[in-house]
């Protein structure tokens, strides 16, 4: 079975004014798009592995043939992480309601929620070049981290909880060069209730 683009729960134009419509268009249109086209051009002579989950390939990646184990990696990867970032942004202000057992976990481990964010804010800024920063649970405590290209944590064992793609491409439009900006209006999106159901589920 072919890979397929996720359909995003949320129209192009739903997180304005703090992700763009254009860019959200192009980012999930286009940039998504070609991950999903470039996973199966690379499955597509190892009939064996199309029909395992995205996760399964990545969570396993020395089992791919070593021919084929970067491309996975990239386009499996960027599939993997556009998908989860799509999910764990929100128009709807009741999914943004910070609350729940992540609250006292995020005070515990960083001091404060503003130290979170900073911690958060600096691993997305001081990424160089393109990759992702990441609130991962790591052996059971929540870790701040940021991964190169498309690297995804399900690959290294770790379960993701929040994520922000600092790829150029996820805010050069509206923020030019600005990536600070764009990291400061994500905090203004994000699925906390979504955040929340991971960690608990990822601490059982
Ligand atoms: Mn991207």
């Amino acid at each position: 079975m072919k890979h397929e683009l996720i359909k995003l729960k949320y129209a192009y134009n739903a997180l304005e004014p703090f992700m763009d419509a254009k860019t959200l268009e192009i980012h999930h249109g286009k940039h998504h798009q070609t991950y999903v086209d470039k996973l199966n051009a690379a499955l597509a002579n190892s009939p064996e592995l199309q029909d395992k989950k995205l996760d399964e390939l990545l969570m396993n990646l020395n089992n791919i043939p070593e021919n084929i184990r970067n491309a996975v990696k990239n386009h499996g990867g960027g599939v993997f992480n556009h998908n989860f970032f799509w999910e764990i942004m929100t128009p709807n202000l009741e999914e943004k309601e910070f609350k729940g057992n992540i609250v006292k976990a995020i005070e515990k481990n960083f001091g404060s929620f503003d130290k979170f964010k900073e911690e958060f804010s600096n691993a997305a800024l001081n990424r160089f070049g393109s990759g992702w920063a990441w609130l991962v649970l790591n052996k059971g405590k929540l870790e701040i981290y940021s991964t190169a290209n498309q690297d995804s944590p399900i690959s290294e064992g770790k379960i993701h909880l929040l994520t922000i793609d600092v790829w150029e491409h996820s805010y050069y439009l509206k923020f030019m060069n600005r990536r600070a900006d764009y990291i400061k209006n994500f905090f203004n999106l994000i699925n906390w209730k979504k955040v929340n159901e991971l960690y608990e589920k990822g601490i059982k």
